[in-house]
């Protein structure tokens, strides 16, 4: 297999700062789109993975899985895009395409395993994937997206994860017009999923820690701001939730969020892998047929979908966009809750 060297920025160890670097990436096959990517989100899960917070990351590491860019070279069975045109790869380049789920459009619930877009097993050369923090990126014309082209391209890229995970149980539960809807933290996912669900015409409730984020969440498009630690205004929404959606990034509580759902309603974790604590009590859930969920970001026609009807709807990320020099300090922000709304990094500084 034919490879090129290309340049990015990755870090070697869990306690190592991101800098820059080379990595390979395969010349396009006939089916394969090549990107030069003009701008990627900066994603929570990307400082999970290059500090292995999960564990099983695979150094050196090279996150990004919010990126937007330009065709430069295409195989020659594609038939999607061209060269010249804006293009858009989200948090998978690969799946089987032959099981249940990816004959469903599920992709990202592939029975055979799906290939992330970093810290993957890529399927043409063994080796680990590499994201978006890069000059280019060589992907499968199946897993790369079209672009509205009436919007922002910078502020398009958290779309490719922030937005697909926060749209993908909005339409799974069938978020409408008049829907009670919840969102727990205000970073990234948190940011869109307010957008999201106010665009699909539901009302739409923040729950934060921080009541210096009122105003802003307001602005987004909630009718209203619960700060999570004031019981009293716990209690006032007691009952009141068909869908929470849940973004918090580390173990946390749930059941006082149980208590603010419906009859029938869902709480849908998109934030925390693991073991939750204090434990769950069920009473609630069986008392009123309450559901705890969870869902992974979206299929690639589904992230279709969402971009097409940002695109309509004239729906962004807010973004702060940085250079690529500055990714250490994004992520210690990101620690803090200190993003309003998700950092982009400007990939031409990774020229500089
Ligand atoms: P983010 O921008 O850091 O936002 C997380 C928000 O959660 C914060 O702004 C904060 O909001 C709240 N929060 C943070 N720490 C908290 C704590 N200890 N207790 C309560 N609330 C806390 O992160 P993100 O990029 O939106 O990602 C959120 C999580 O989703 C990450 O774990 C990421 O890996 C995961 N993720 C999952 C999927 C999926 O497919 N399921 C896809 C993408 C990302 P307030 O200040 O408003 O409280
Ligand atoms: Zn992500
Ligand atoms: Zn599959």
């Amino acid at each position: 297999m034919e490879t090129k060297i290309v340049k990015a920025f990755g870090t070697q160890a869990a306690d190592a700062p991101l800098k820059s670097l080379t990595i390979e990436r395969r010349e396009p096959t006939d089916k394969d789109i090549e990107i030069e990517i003009l701008y990627c989100g900066v994603c929570h899960s990307d400082l999970h993975t290059a500090r292995n917070d999960w564990g099983g990351t695979i150094y050196p590491a090279v996150p990004g899985h919010e990126i937007v860019g330009k065709v430069i070279k295409t195989g020659s069975a594609v038939t999607k895009l061209k060269v010249g045109d804006y293009a858009a790869v989200g948090c998978m380049v690969d799946s089987c395409r032959e099981c249940e789920s990816c004959k469903q459009d599920l992709e990202q619930f592939c029975i055979n395993g799906l290939t992330g877009t970093y810290n993957g097993k890529d399927k043409y050369s063994g080796t680990q994937t590499f994201g978006g923090y890069s000059e280019k990126i060589v992907v499968d014309e199946h897993f790369v997206l079209k672009v509205p082209l009436n919007l922002n391209l910078a502020a398009v890229a958290p779309l490719l994860c922030a937005g697909i995970t926060t749209w993908s149980p909005l339409r799974h539960w069938k978020v409408g017009k008049g829907s009670k809807v919840a969102v727990i933290g205000l970073g990234g996912l948190g940011h869109m999923a307010i957008k999201l669900a106010k665009g699909l015409g539901a009302e739409v409730t923040l729950f934060s820690r921080t009541p210096e984020k009122i105003k802003d969440a307001l602005e987004l498009g909630a009718q209203d701001v619960i700060i999570s630690k004031d019981a009293e205004q716990m209690k006032s929404v007691k009952g009141k939730f068909d869908l929470i959606i849940d973004t918090v990034p580390t173990i946390h509580d749930i059941n006082p969020y149980v208590a603010t759902l419906h009859i029938n309603g869902t709480l849908v974790l998109v934030g925390y892998l693991g073991g939750l604590e204090p434990i769950l009590n069920t009473v609630p859930m069986i008392m009123g047929r309450k559901s705890v969920a969870g869902s992974l970001i979206g299929g690639i026609a589904e992230t279709q979908e969402m971009l097409d009807f940002c695109g309509e709807h004239n729906i962004v990320s807010d973004i702060e966009l940085i250079k690529i020099q500055d990714i250490n300090e994004a992520y210690e922000r990101m620690l803090k809750s200190d993003v309003h709304y998700r950092f982009v990094i400007d990939m031409a500084s990774l020229k500089d």
